[in-house]
């Protein structure tokens, strides 16, 4: 006769694609899982707008493909590279280059559409699902009777409940203000944005001003419209653009306030911009804000002392300018459904933290670094100054640099400029300092002649 091996039970609270991520795989690897929301699931899906971008690369996709979850790199437009041009502080064009993806490809997906499927198929297979805004207070009773709770209620929700860890956490207020807004009325072809990379419209396209902030075109699958892109922009504080994205206050204002920032300060991406079209169907296609980059604790207590894990968002929130929030969350879900499916002890805060610090050593440090790095931190100018600078002389070194979105690790021992000369040197055989020598202005980049838009398809 068999001994009956009891069932440990889960509870995940926040139905992002973070959470529903981290349940679906709980239930798969043999727990009982109970996933709380403060929507249902039709709301979620379409009563919210995405929580960003969510451009995700190859190593994030393994973490998915590692819990037998669609990647959606065969549904979702494949990023290929990053073309990436860079003005100063009185416009001179100054950086170009275009990097590709080297063995890997990136994909950005609704995160209202991934929380949905997923969701669908954690109830269809049996996990618990309620429609409930979890308090502190009736967290307590949930961790009680849990085995492993975990936190994954976003930036707001929860997160009060992890001290923010004040060394990881160097920016006491956001570094830029955000506008997205996900459009249609372009393809994907070589035809697109083609004066920036041979792919075309399988690169995104980034721009940075040094005086102003950032603008982003990317491929990207939206919930309804499928096939479709994405504009993200950033705005520094103070600037003229922080003004203009204030004014955005639905899809079409927000594409309006795009489309007249691109005819006054990124005229050689104009014409696309020009044919893009707001997704008349999804009031929630926009999004304004901004993010104070923050690290908490993995750990946290209940008010009766039950250890409660975060996750997602409530354990990081990243200024997404290096595209790093949505990836962390899901390799982080992936690592600690791997761990907790093995480990045969209590699930008790010392075990949470040991599995948090090795997440943190593994991609979270680096990937707050990368961040830190494309944000302009001024710890980095000087390092950022040359890595661009190289990327612009050496395509391997362009793909490197890309790359850093992918796998943040390699730039963690990248401290000084002596150490960002010898990452130069090792990915390219080149003397750094020589290959420097030979950087030249980039002096006008070439402008778009798009001409075509997308036929609407019956
Ligand atoms: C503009 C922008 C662009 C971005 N671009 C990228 C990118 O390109 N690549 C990338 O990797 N990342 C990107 N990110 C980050 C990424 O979008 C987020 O990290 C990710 O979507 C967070 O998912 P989550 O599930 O952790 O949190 P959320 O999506 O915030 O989900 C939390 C859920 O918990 C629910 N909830 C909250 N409180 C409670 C409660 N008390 N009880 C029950 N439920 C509750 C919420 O309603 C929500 O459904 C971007 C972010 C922004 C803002």
């Amino acid at each position: 006769m068999t001994t009956p091996t009891s069932t440990r039970s889960a509870a995940v609270i926040g139905a992002g694609q973070t959470g529903v991520t981290a349940a679906l795989g709980l239930l798969d690897a043999g727990f009982e899982v109970t996933l709380y929301s403060d929507r249902d699931q039709r709301a979620l899906r379409d009563d919210v707008p995405a929580t960003g971008t969510a451009l995700e690369f190859g190593e994030t996709q393994q973490a998915e493909a590692a819990l037998g979850l669609d990647t959606y790199t065969a549904r979702a437009p494949r990023h290929t590279g990053l073309s990436v041009r860079i003005a100063g502080p009185q416009r001179e064009e100054l950086i170009q280059f275009d990097g590709h993806f080297e063995g890997y490809a990136g994909v950005a997906v609704d995160t209202r559409l991934k929380a949905d499927e997923r969701l669908t198929a954690f109830r269809e297979r049996g996990g618990r699902f309620v429609v409930e805004q979890i308090t502190p207070e009736s967290l307590d009773a949930i961790a009680a009777a849990a085995d492993l709770t975990l936190v994954a209620t976003g930036r707001g929700g929860l997160s009060d409940l992890f001290p923010v860890d004040e060394s990881r956490s160097p920016y006491t207020a956001p570094q830029r203000s955000l506008l997205t807004v996900t459009v249609t009325g372009l393809g994907h072809d070589e035809s697109v944005f083609a004066h920036r990379s041979r792919a075309g419209g399988a690169h995104s396209g980034f721009s940075i001003l040094a005086d102003q902030g950032e603008g982003w075109w990317g491929p990207y699958l939206h919930k309804d419209a499928g096939p479709s892109w994405a504009f993200l922009g950033w705005a520094r504080p103070g600037s003229e653009w922080e003004k203009r994205f204030g004014t955005a206050d639905s899809a079409e204002s927000a594409l309006r306030v795009v489309r007249d920032l691109y005819r006054d300060h990124i005229d050689w991406d104009l014409p696309e911009v020009l044919a893009a079209e707001v997704i008349a169907d999804d009031p929630h296609s926009w999004l304004k804000g901004a993010v104070r980059p923050v690290v908490r604790a993995g750990a946290g207590h209940t008010a009766g002392g039950h250890p409660v894990a975060s996750l997602g968002d409530t354990s990081a929130a990243y200024d997404p300018i290096a595209g790093q929030g949505a990836q962390s969350g899901l390799i982080q879900a992936q690592r600690l459904v791997a761990a907790a499916a093995v480990h045969d002890g209590p699930f008790d805060a010392e075990w949470i933290t040991r599995q948090y610090q090795a997440f943190l050593a593994a991609r979270g440090d680096a990937a707050n670094r990368v961040t830190r790095l494309f944000l302009g931190d001024p710890e980095f100018a000087d390092i950022g100054g040359n890595l661009f600078a190289a990327a612009a002389v050496d395509p391997r070194f362009a793909s490197a640099l890309v790359g850093l979105l992918h796998r943040p690790a390699p730039f963690q021992r990248v401290d000084s400029l002596d150490t960002a000369g010898q990452f130069i040197t090792e990915v390219t055989g080149e003397d750094a300092a020589a290959l420097l020598a030979s950087f030249e202005p980039a002096g006008r980049f070439s402008r778009s002649t798009f001409t075509g838009s997308l036929t609407a398809t019956t």
